[in-house]
C-alpha cells in the first residue's frame, strides 16, 4: 500500500470514491455505496481526495480510474460487476491496468456456493463474474453472487465492488474496513468526540484558538440533529484531542464512536437505574430509541404514549394541570411523574408539544415542546422552541430528551 501526504510523522493515504452505472447518471438513484465508504475511510484518517460516478461504459470507467489514480493510492469502484451485457467494470479495470482476465476458481466457488445454499442452479451468466484481472484478489461476497476483487497497480491499489449496496457493504465491512483498520488504527494517532447541543459554528469558535494551531488535523463533522462530530488526528492528536475536550466540557457526550441513545442506555446500566416515559407529541419515539438498542430491556420499564387530552386523564393527569392546556412544562413534569410512579421506575421522562403543522395547544405556537424528567426527589424541566417541520420537531424533541436524561443520570 501506497502512502501521501504527511500526516503526523506518519505518510497517509488517500482515497478516491468511484460509482458505476447509468442510473447514477440518470438520477434514478444516489450514491449511497460512497457515503458509507467515505464515512469510514474518513474515520480511519484517510482522507477522500474526490468521487465520481461515470455510466456503464467502459471509455468512461477507465477515464475516471486514470483520474482517480492520478490523484489518490486507493480507489474504491463499486457497480457493474453483475453478468449482464452492461455491466462493463471488470473489463475496464482490466483494459486501465494491462491485467489480463483471468479465469479465477476461488471466484467461481464463491458464485456456486451462493447458487447451492439456494438450490438453484447457476445463472447462464454467471461465469462471467468467475473472472477477475490476473494477479488480483478474489473478495467474497457472502450475501451475493459477485465477488470483488482487489488489484493492485504501479503502487496503487483499487478495490472493486458490486453495486448493490448489501453486497458492497458486505464486502466492504468483513474484508476491506478490517484489513484498513488494522493497517491504520495502529499507525495513525486519532481520537474522537461528539457533542451535543452546540452547532457547528458555535463548536468552532470555542476552540477556534487551538484549531487554528493546526487546522488540517482537526475535522469538524455534522451527526444526527444537534450532534457534532470531531475528528482529531495526527503527530499531536493526544494533546489537541484533550485540550478540545476540557474546552467543549459537558457538551461532549462521548469520546468514542457512539451515539447519544447509546451512551444515555449505558449510562443507566452503569448506574443501574430504570426508566419509565410518557410521550404526548412524540408518540413513543423515545421509547422506540431507546429499545432499538440491544440489552435496553434491563433498564427500560415501558413507556405510555397518552396522546389525546383523555388519555392524559385517564392516566392520572391532575385536572388543574390542564388549565395551562396540553403543552405546558407543569404537564410534561406530570407525565414524568406518573410514568415514573405507575411503572416503577427510577426515572421518568415526559414529553408534550405541538409538533405541527396545525396546534393541539393553540394557546403554544407550532414547535413548541415541553420535556420533564423526575428522579428521586429531582425535577428538572426545560421548554424548547424547536423549527422544522413535524418530523424534524419530535425527533430534536427525543434528542434533547436523551441530553437531559444523559446529564440528569
Ligand atoms: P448485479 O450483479 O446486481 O448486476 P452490479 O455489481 O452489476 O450488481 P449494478 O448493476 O451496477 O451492480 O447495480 C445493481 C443495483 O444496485 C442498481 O440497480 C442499484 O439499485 C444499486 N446500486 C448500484 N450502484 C449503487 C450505488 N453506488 N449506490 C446505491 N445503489 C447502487
Ligand atoms: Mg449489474
Amino acid at each position: 500500500m501506497i502512502f501521501g501526504e504527511d500526516f503526523g510523522g506518519i505518510r497517509a493515504m488517500e482515497a478516491y470514491i468511484i460509482g458505476v452505472g447509468n442510473e447514477l447518471l440518470r438520477g434514478a438513484i444516489v450514491n449511497t455505496n460512497a457515503v458509507f465508504i467515505a464515512q469510514d475511510l474518513i474515520r480511519l484518517g484517510i482522507k477522500v481526495k474526490g468521487m465520481l460516478n461515470v455510466g456503464d461504459s467502459i471509455d468512461d470507467i477507465v477515464t475516471s480510474l486514470r483520474f482517480a489514480t492520478s490523484v489518490a493510492d486507493f480507489i474504491v469502484i463499486t457497480g457493474g460487476l453483475g453478468p449482464t451485457h452492461d455491466d462493463l467494470t471488470r473489463e475496464a479495470v482490466s483494459l486501465f491496468t494491462g491485467l489480463p482476465l483471468v479465469f479465477s476458481e476461488e471466484a467461481l466457488e464463491n458464485i456456486e456456493y451462493y447458487f447451492s445454499i439456494r438450490n438453484r442452479p447457476l445463472g447462464p451468466g454467471s461465469p462471467k463474474e468467475a473472472f477477475i484481472p490476473k494477479g488480483g484478489e478474489v473478495l467474497r461476497n457472502s450475501v451475493g453472487v459477485a465477488p470483488g476483487f482487489w488489484v493492485k497497480h504501479n503502487g496503487k491499489d483499487i478495490v472493486v465492488l458490486p453495486g448493490v449496496p448489501r453486497e458492497a457493504k458486505d464486502i466492504w465491512e468483513n474484508i476491506i474496513k478490517k484489513r484498513l483498520e488494522s493497517l491504520y488504527l495502529h499507525n495513525v494517532p486519532y481520537f474522537t468526540l461528539r457533542v451535543f447541543g452546540l452547532g457547528e459554528s458555535m463548536v468552532e469558535s470555542k476552540i477556534l484558538d487551538i484549531i487554528k494551531e493546526d487546522r488540517s488535523n482537526v475535522d469538524i463533522l455534522i451527526g444526527e440533529p444537534l450532534e457534532i462530530k470531531l475528528f482529531i488526528k495526527g503527530g499531536n492528536a493526544r494533546e489537541l484531542f484533550e485540550r478540545i475536550k476540557e474546552r467543549l466540557g459537558d457538551y461532549v457526550f462521548t469520546d468514542s464512536d457512539e451515539t447519544l441513545v447509546e451512551v444515555v442506555v449505558k449510562k443507566l446500566k452503569e448506574k443501574n437505574l430504570t426508566l419509565a416515559t410518557a410521550e404526548s407529541c412524540t408518540g413513543g419515539l423515545l421509547a422506540e430509541r431507546i429499545t432499538s438498542i440491544p440489552g435496553s430491556s434491563t433498564i427500560f420499564k415501558g413507556g405510555f404514549v397518552p396522546y389525546s387530552h383523555w388519555a392524559k386523564k385517564t392516566l392520572g393527569i391532575p385536572s388543574y394541570i390542564f388549565e395551562a392546556g396540553d403543552v405546558s412544562i407543569e404537564m410534561a413534569e406530570n407525565l414524568a411523574r406518573i410514568a415514573k410512579e405507575k411503572l416503577s421506575a427510577d426515572i421518568g421522562v415526559g414529553i408534550t408539544g405541538n409538533a405541527g403543522p396545525t396546534a393541539g395547544d393553540t394557546t403554544k405556537p407550532i414547535g413548541y415542546v415541553c420535556i420533564g424528567i423526575v428522579k428521586d426527589g429531582d425535577v428538572i424541566y426545560r421548554d424548547f422552541q424547536l423549527e422544522g417541520d413535524r418530523a424534524r420537531v419530535r425527533f430534536l424533541a427525543i434528542q434533547w430528551a436523551l441530553d437531559m436524561l444523559r446529564r440528569s443520570i
